[in-house]
């Protein structure tokens, strides 16, 4: 079982069981809505899922509603009866183990920032570089 939660704890989720498919996400939408470059999305379907706490919701598009904490604006959550019927994607940044379902595959690379490609590339400090 693996468990998860918004940066204050007010919300916390549980999962059972193995996940449809993990993804990362590179759609304009979920870089403007989580202020990150991509989000990696892990896809279960909904009665695997257990959701605590009070959450609130935002349409991000005609069907698309995407959950985050109102206390602390962690975004977890995103359902899509239209295009994912039944399913309930996590940000997999949100478990308490990040670590615990790697990416499988990207989508939306069409809307992909040009500079992720070269990511790899760029100097690493494993903490803040002293200047
Ligand atoms: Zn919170
Ligand atoms: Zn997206």
């Amino acid at each position: 079982m693996l468990e998860g939660g918004c940066y204050c704890g007010k919300v916390r989720y549980a999962i059972e069981g193995d996940p449809v498919y993990v993804a990362i996400c590179n759609c304009t939408d979920c870089r403007k809505h989580s202020g990150a470059p991509m989000v990696c999305w892990s896809a279960f379907k909904q009665d695997q899922v257990t959701i605590t706490g009070e959450t609130a919701t935002f349409a991000s598009s005609e069907h698309a509603r995407r959950q985050f904490c109102p206390s602390c604006g962690t975004g977890f959550a995103y359902t899509n009866e239209v295009v994912l019927p039944g399913l309930i994607d996590l940000q997999t940044g949100t478990l308490d183990d990040p670590e615990a379902l790697p990416p499988m595959i990207q989508v939306q690379t069409a809307d992909r920032l040009n500079w992720m490609n070269g990511i790899g590339e760029l100097p690493g400090f494993e903490r803040y570089p002293s200047s």
